[in-house]
């Protein structure tokens, strides 16, 4: 087949076993045998299971997990499992944990399991009076609510409370209700995305206008999970790296270029959590950027300031809308697992945990930027990528690696020359 023959239209591919769907993928790229049986390799979800949680399956890929250490919250000790590709991640939360370990470690709080589903009405000629319309039937929401879930219902969660706004837009205004219902162990998207899909014709039937979304709000502020934590002056290595680290810190609250870095470092710890308990880390990255911007110019998503001893205090409050029922979580055995070692029983402990990781991470970060500069301990991890990438195997690895961080040239071309030599002799 040439080239110009090929045809991304494959009837019946969703149909297909992963193994024919994998055949014909090959065909259309023109795989090598290596590639085929690195796709076709298992990982540590079967192919079957991966086949019924997305469409067209062909391959799994498999991401390290790593265990944080250190990590002390409210008074517990937890071993804190994150799946991320980018190396010093793992070791920037556990240096930052250790060095608020005996000062007590990380405080926590949640502000509820609430998640929010907007339904939008249009078409509306009185959309104040049809806000009030949909406001008076408070009950009977509550009712279709409530009755799309019984067995949320059964575990204490449910429809708690309704918001109706009017919102001005330029097709005209909306009447925008939101519909706030406890998810409690779940992080809810499919619960509330039911209940607004069953209440829209009510809605319609109340007002005369015309439903069109109806789906979750992934600005989860009513889920808010926060961390505070103290680092003791002594621990930081003294009043010169803390002020470069609250100085980091005012960059970032006041320049939006400066707080998605911050941000991204912050979601370097928490996605990994979140991913590594099968959780949508999509899901949490949009609350988080969403939040970080809810006074119409995005900034930090963390605090810092100096207590009256002298010590740096560290404070994060985000959206973290996490399970540990519904999505993944349930099913990927990799991620049950991850769950046991975190030891949790609720998703609002969970979620307590993934905001303490973030401000370590946040820490370390800001500590490794005030003073050596980033690079210095990412590119010591790096170079371990840089030398497998060389083609270094066993032993090689870390001589090969520890050889590019003291020439000060974690570079594939130097990794490669490097190993030819260490290879000849
Ligand atoms: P789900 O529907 O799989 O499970 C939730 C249900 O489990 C509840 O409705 C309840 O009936 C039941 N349940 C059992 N034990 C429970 C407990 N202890 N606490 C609460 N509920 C319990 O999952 P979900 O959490 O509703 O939805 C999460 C999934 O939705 C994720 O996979 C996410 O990726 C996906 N999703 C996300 C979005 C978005 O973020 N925009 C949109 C659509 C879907």
């Amino acid at each position: 087949m040439t080239l110009s023959n090929l045809t991304s239209r494959i009837p019946g591919f969703h149909r297909m076993t992963t193994a024919e769907r994998l055949e014909a993928v090959a065909a259309f790229s023109g795989l090598d045998e290596a590639s085929v049986a690195q796709l076709g390799a298992p990982g540590n979800i079967d192919a079957h299971l991966a086949d019924h949680m997305i469409e067209n399956v062909v391959a799994t890929l498999s991401i390290p997990v790593g265990v944080a250490t250190n990590m002390r919250v409210d008074g517990r000790d937890v071993l804190v499992p994150m799946a991320t590709e980018e190396s010093s991640v793992v070791a920037a939360v556990c240096n930052s944990a250790r060095q608020c370990y005996d000062a007590g470690g990380f405080t926590t709080s949640v502000s509820g399991n609430l998640m929010i589903a907007q339904v939008q009405l249009t078409g509306v000629t009185d959309p104040e009076a049809a806000r009030l319309r949909i406001l008076e039937r408070c009950d009977e929401i509550a009712a279709i609510c409530d009755g799309c879930d019984p067995m949320l219902v059964r575990l204490g969660g449910g429809f708690r409370d309704l918001e109706v706004r009017v919102l001005p837009t330029r097709g005209g205004p909306m009447v925008v209700t939101h519909l706030i219902v406890d998810t409690r162990d779940a992080m809810g998207a499919n619960a509330v995305n039911t209940m607004a899909e069953t209440l829209a014709p009510s809605i319609e039937g109340w007002t005369g206008g015309r439903v069109l979304l109806r789906i979750l709000s992934n600005l989860a502020d009513r889920r808010l999970a926060r961390a505070r934590a103290t680092w003791p002056l002594d621990a930081i290595g003294g009043a010169a790296v803390r002020d470069g680290m609250v100085s980091a810190y005012h960059f970032a609250e006041a320049d939006p270029y400066r707080a998605a870095t911050h941000n991204k470092g912050i979601m370097n710890g928490i996605s990994a959590v979140v991913l590594a308990t099968g959780n949508d880390t999509r899901a949490v990255e949009a609350g988080a950027h969403a939040y970080a911007a809810r006074h119409g110019r995005y900034t930090s998503l963390t605090s810092w300031e100096v207590t009256a001893d002298g010590s740096l205090a560290g404070s994060i409050e985000l959206p973290l809308p996490v399970g540990l029922v519904g999505g993944a979580t349930k099913i990927h055995p990799t991620a049950r697992a991850c769950l046991k070692i975190l030891g949790v029983s609720t998703a609002a402990e969970l979620a307590r945990i993934i905001a303490a990781v973030g401000l370590a991470q946040n820490f370390g970060a800001m500590k490794a930027l005030a003073t050596t500069g980033i690079q210095k301990g990412h590119m010591a991890l790096h170079a371990n990528n840089v030398a497998i990438a060389a083609g270094a195997v066993g032993e090689e690895v870390p001589r090969l690696a520890a050889l590019l961080v003291e020439r000060r040239q974690v570079r594939q071309d130097v990794a490669a020359a490097e190993l030819e030599r260490m290879r000849a002799g």
